[in-house]
């Protein structure tokens, strides 16, 4: 068996997607997930799809000596934290609710895996960080000033890392992951983006009015200083995400950086449209999407875009997929998620 990985929010849309690649790399992923904003339903898909038993912890990370036991019963040699509540909107609303899970939990997680011997620590952080920047594309020497609370939960996540590594005989090292957009879904259709709530990204939005279940697509704004006025992001398919975790991973456990910190963008440096996502779902289903222009969303930018070169040159990691994969795949998930009747109104409906 390869080396015990932690994987928190394993179970979560990006986290299942690092638990399939971590197993084909041959590492052994010990996932804790409190379930909060995933389905049971997902171990049994995961379990179907690497071919092998996996551990699952229903633990928050914010219960310390729940925490303690898991490592203690399973020494890890590496962690990958991706549990945090994620959401822009609520975060402005409900701001010590996401203090509370993204950052206490994050400072009792680091403090216990630290105390258990340390390894690596694989952070998942967020474009977020930059805040409202102008200048295109963004690298990771840009200052950092999040322009929202979800945002600073993951700025001071990053410092809250940091400083845990670069404190004296810390036996721990740290990487951040700066994720822009993420989209797609796993190629076999078993795992993909299943959101609990009503969702506020565009690709499962999209999803929702092709499928029905929303009237129709609104366009946040046509007036922005974009190629057809139209709001323009980095997306990134989830499997090149998860495999830049695994890559990331295996270089830190090497001792391969620098820096006992390093923060890396997660991008492809090409990026699109909200009309130019719209059309490659319009060709990739055969048919128009309902859409209407709306006035622009509160705290929006114009543009954000990666500068992907550092991770290329720190982790040797580019992106492999394009926006028509991200469709595809989506669009495929989106299927299967139907006929298992996972987003019918019943929520207690059978999953696969
Ligand atoms: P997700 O909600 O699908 O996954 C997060 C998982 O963490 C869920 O399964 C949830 O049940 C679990 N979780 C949350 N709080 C927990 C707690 N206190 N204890 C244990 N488990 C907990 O979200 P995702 O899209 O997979 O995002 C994963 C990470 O990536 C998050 O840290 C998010 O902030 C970050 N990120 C996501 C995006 C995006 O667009 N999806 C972009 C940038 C960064
Ligand atoms: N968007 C849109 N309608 C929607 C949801 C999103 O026009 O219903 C636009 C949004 O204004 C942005 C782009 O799609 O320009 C990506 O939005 P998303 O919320 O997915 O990512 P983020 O804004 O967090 O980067």
């Amino acid at each position: 068996m390869g080396k015990k990985i932690l994987v928190t929010g394993g179970l979560g849309y990006i986290g299942s997607h690092v638990v399939v690649e971590l197993c084909a790399a041959g590492y052994e992923p010990v996932i804790v997930d409190n379930l909060s904003n995933a389905r049971a339903s997902v171990l049994e898909r995961l379990e179907r799809l690497t071919q092998q038993s996996l551990t699952h912890y229903d633990v928050d990370i914010r219960n310390r000596a729940a925490l303690e036991t898991v490592l203690e019963r399973t020494p890890c040699a590496g962690l990958i934290h991706l549990a945090a509540f994620k959401a822009v909107g609520e975060s402005v609303e409900a701001p010590l609710k996401y203090y509370d899970n993204n950052v206490a939990g994050s400072v009792t997680l680091f403090d216990v895996f630290e105390r258990a011997g340390g390894g690596g620590i694989v952070f998942s952080s967020s474009a977020m960080v930059y805040g409202d920047v102008k200048v295109f594309p963004l690298h990771e020497g840009m200052p950092v000033q999040p322009n929202n609370p979800y945002g600073s939960t993951k700025a001071m996540m990053e410092q809250i890392l940091a400083d845990l590594v670069n404190a004296p005989g810390a036996k721990t090292l740290g990487l951040s992951l700066r994720y822009f957009n993420p989209a797609g879904a796993h190629d076999s259709a078993l795992i993909g983006e299943d959101p609990k709530d009503r969702p506020n990204n565009l690709f499962p939005i999209v999803v929702q009015v092709a499928v029905g279940q929303r009237e129709t697509l609104t366009i946040f704004g046509d007036d922005y200083d974009t190629p057809d006025g139209t709001g323009v992001r980095d997306y990134i398919h989830v499997v090149d995400l998860a495999q830049a975790h695994v890559m990331a991973l295996r270089e830190l456990l090497n001792g391969g950086f620098e820096q006992r910190f390093t923060a890396l963008n997660l991008g492809t440096g090409t990026a699109y449209s909200v009309r130019e996502v719209v059309s490659a779902f319009e060709r990739e289903m055969g048919q128009p999407l309902p859409q209407t222009l709306g006035a622009r969303r509160s705290g929006d930018v114009a543009t954000l875009l990666a500068d992907p070169r550092a991770a290329a040159q720190a982790i040797g990691w580019t992106a492999q997929r394009d926006l028509p994969d991200m469709v595809r795949d989506t669009w495929r998930w989106a299927g299967a998620a139907r006929q298992w009747g996972l987003w019918d109104d019943d929520d207690s409906a059978a999953a696969p």
